[in-house]
């Protein structure tokens, strides 16, 4: 309970004269006004002091107060003793503890001591000061010259000042805190202006109806008014309809559900055309019409969408080529496959990986290497259909993903035939650089998928990959279409393959040789035929591993040795025969003219000493009738050298006899078929009479192979031949065994 509360209203008010209580009223009055002028509470209490002083009328009572703040003395006065500064100054910070009600000391009573003293009066009336909230605020002191008790009008009094001082401080208080937050409120909105500058983005209050309250924002580039020209106007009547219409259901959500709302929206402004995105918040109440404002904030995203453009892009974009990425690629594919799952469709992925493009890198440098990819990418993209999807997935592997579905597994797979027939087309042509010509050669793999049977991207993909690694191991610059034996067959291959391998390394495969013998019986050439002491014991024959070893590129090394043994051992029966005219006939695999073949033989005859002329290059038709470019070159090549080059199995081939003379070929060996007359004995003998007749009319040495009987042979024997060759003869014989007939023979 408030202490001022129990002071009774001055009973004894009326006995004061009407001059005094003028005078009174007339110094409160006063008082009150400087307070509520704002003219400083320190004037107001010297006041209230003389005019206390004034109310005692004639006597000498002087009045003095204190105000203290949590015990410490923070202000007092005393008009009319100014001269005393000092020892009040020291008296009231002795006193400043609280006390509850008026005290009266004297030079009589007992505590009254020098302090008292000094001021030299004879009696202290002393009231407490407390606030509404009975918090102690000060005390005020009546100094009088004559030792006298204060009489109960002189009581009410100074209650009745005291509470006065306490009105007048608190509302000096509330004054100075009003003052302060004043001060703090303009501060702030200084504050708040001077961001709303700095801040790149517009912020417009507005009303439920849209109409702009207010609009702040320092980017003026985004404005097509002056800002006070937008006041007072609806949104709709600065934006386009279509913006409008965005932002105003966006403040009726942001209304109804009282939350964030954010749109997208594009203007065009004379800055050009600017990407905003609008974040639309409901804000306080308007107190006049209780509805509520809203807050409208439009930030220019122009350049942050075209970095996030370019994010995208680069994400699933190879940089390089322009062309999708793997990323791409694999979620396009995703998509494709549960599309073919859910409609019983079937699609297609075509992988492609360029041959030995390492050999470009590691000759002319990786940069140059890009280019070459750059020129492919853009071959590969003019080539295919623009739906398809293409994409480089790293290195020099690209993946064409169809667009098209079908519900026929046939009709798919002919369109993604057709489509790798296309991709391998590109690569007929060379590529030039510097002037310089490149060959590039491609091998791909197609992968036929209906999302039942490979399910994921990554299936699909690696299946493609399979197919497209076998493609590559059987020469390149072809395709292969997946299909569930690849998977054993592959499994298979790699085991043969790591086995021939270390059977290279350990010296296990060796040549023999079959004699060729001429219508006068002389041995004259012989064919080298590769064997594998596999295991050590069991000796393999080259149906076994040769396709293989054709597959994964291990055959050059075993041609090499089949070369090396061979150069050994005419160089042996040169020595036994004494001239140079032997010949022996090698067996080159199709795939081995896609290398640098000439060269690899070459390089090897000079080792030995030898001239390519003692040497016949077996190979089939289909190797002559492939006519592309790579190996038409390398047929020439190894023609110019010196080489002699055979059909081996003529007539088991593709074409007619019509194209003999276009070949660059100096032998034909019939293949044994023919010479197996059990069955349809008359037709074999006058098919092997008219390729006879032709070889000779063309020139061309004719060896007939598989001889195994005598008959066999007296039938052949009046036909106009090279040389026979057959188990009726000899068998394939090891070098010693071989020298030894040749030796046999000379002698
Ligand atoms: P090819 O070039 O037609 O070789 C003749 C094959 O017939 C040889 O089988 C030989 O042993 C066999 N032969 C010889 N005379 C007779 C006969 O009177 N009756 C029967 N039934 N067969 C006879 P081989 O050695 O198993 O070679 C098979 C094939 O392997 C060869 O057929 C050749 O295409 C290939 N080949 C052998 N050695 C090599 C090689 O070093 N490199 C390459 N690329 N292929 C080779
Ligand atoms: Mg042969
Ligand atoms: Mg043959």
């Amino acid at each position: 309970m408030s202490k001022l509360l129990k002071v009774k209203t001055p009973q004894h008010m009326h006995s004061l004269e009407f001059k005094q209580l003028s005078a009174i009223l007339n110094a409160q009055n006063q008082a009150l006004q400087s307070v509520v002028n704002g003219e400083g509470l320190i004037d107001a209490l010297n006041n209230i002091c003389l005019m206390l002083e004034s109310c005692f009328s004639q006597q000498k009572r002087y009045v003095a107060l204190a105000l203290y703040n949590e015990g410490h003395l923070i202000h007092h006065c005393h008009p009319s003793l100014s001269s005393k500064d000092h020892d009040l100054h020291r008296y009231f910070l002795d006193n400043g503890q609280p006390f509850e009600q008026l005290r009266f000391t004297s030079n009589n009573t007992p505590n009254w001591n020098d302090t008292h003293h000094v001021l030299e009066a004879q009696a202290i009336w002393s009231q407490p000061i407390f606030c509404s909230r009975s918090e102690f605020l000060g005390r005020m002191d009546v100094f009088t010259a004559r030792d006298e008790t204060p009489q109960d009008i002189h009581k009410a009094l100074l209650a009745h000042f005291a509470q006065f001082i306490a009105v007048t401080v608190n509302k000096d208080k509330d004054q100075r805190q009003q003052l302060e937050l004043n001060n703090q409120l303009v501060a702030a909105n200084e504050r708040m202006e001077a961001i709303t500058h700095l801040i790149p983005d517009l912020m417009f209050v507005l009303k439920e109806d849209g109409t702009i309250e207010d609009l702040f924002g320092g980017n003026r580039s985004l404005l097509t008014l002056a800002i006070p020209e937008f006041l007072g106007k609806m949104h709709q009547d600065v934006l386009p309809v279509g913006v409008s219409s965005k932002v105003q259901l966006a403040v009726e959500r942001a209304l109804e559900f009282n939350q964030i709302q954010i749109i997208h929206y594009q203007l065009n402004l004379p800055i050009g055309t600017t990407d905003f995105e609008g974040r639309i918040i409901p804000a306080e109440q308007d107190q006049e019409t209780m509805k509520r404002r809203i807050l409208y904030m439009a930030r220019d995203v122009t350049e942050q969408n075209k970095d996030k453009a370019e994010i995208e892009r680069l994400a699933y974009f190879d940089p390089l080529t322009e062309l999708a990425n793997r990323r791409l690629l694999l979620e396009k594919l995703d998509e494709k496959i549960s599309l073919c799952r859910n409609n019983r469709m079937h699609g297609g992925l075509i992988f492609a990986d360029l041959d030995d493009f390492k050999k470009i890198n590691d000759s002319l440098g990786h940069s140059i290497g890009d280019e070459f990819l750059i020129m492919i990418g853009i071959r590969l993209q003019q080539a295919l259909p623009a739906h398809c999807t293409l994409a480089r997935i790293g290195g020099d592997e690209f993946v064409v993903l169809l667009d098209h579905m079908d519900a026929s597994r046939e009709a798919i797979q002919s369109l993604a035939t057709q489509l790798a027939q296309k991709i391998l087309a590109t690569f007929d042509k060379a590529f030039f650089y510097n002037r310089i010509e490149y060959r590039i050669g491609c091998s791909t793999g197609i992968c036929i998928f209906d999302g039942i049977q490979a399910t994921t991207a990554d299936q699909v993909m690696q299946q493609a990959d399979m197919c497209m690694y076998q493609a590559k191991k059987r020469g390149g610059q072809q395709m292969i279409i997946y299909d569930d034996t690849i998977t054993d067959f592959m499994a298979q291959r790699f085991q043969i393959e790591s086995e021939i391998q270390k059977g290279l390394k350990n010296h296990a495969f060796v040549a023999l040789f079959q004699p060729q013998i001429s219508p006068q019986g002389e041995v004259i050439a012989a064919e080298a035929l590769i064997r594998w002491h596999r295991d050590g014991q069991t000796i393999a024959e080259p149906a076994e591993f040769i396709p293989i070893a054709e597959n994964s590129g291990l055959i050059n090394q075993l041609q090499r040795v089949v070369l090396e043994q061979s150069c050994q051992l005419l160089n042996q029966i040169d020595v036994l025969l004494g001239h140079r005219n032997f010949t022996i006939s090698i067996n080159i695999s199709a795939n081995q003219f896609r290398t640098q073949l000439g060269q690899m033989l070459f390089d090897t005859l000079i080792h030995f000493g030898l001239e390519p002329r003692r040497f016949k290059l077996e190979i089939t038709e289909s190797v002559l009738l492939e006519r592309s470019e790579v190996v038409t070159e390398q047929v020439e090549v190894i023609k110019s050298m010196g080489f002699n080059l055979s059909i081996d199995d003529f007539g088991m081939g593709y074409s007619s006899l019509a194209y003999l003379h276009d070949l660059p070929v100096g032998e034909l060996k019939i293949d044994k078929a023919f010479v197996d007359f059990g069955h349809k004995q008359k037709q074999k003998l006058a098919i092997i009479q008219s390729i006879a007749k032709m070889a000779h009319e063309l020139d061309l040495d004719l060896v007939i192979e598989g001889i195994e009987t005598s008959s066999q042979k007296e039938m052949l024997n009046d036909l106009s031949y090279t040389a026979m060759q057959g188990f009726y003869f000899h068998k394939p014989l090891s070098s010693a065994e071989f020298l030894h007939l040749i030796q046999n023979q000379n002698t």
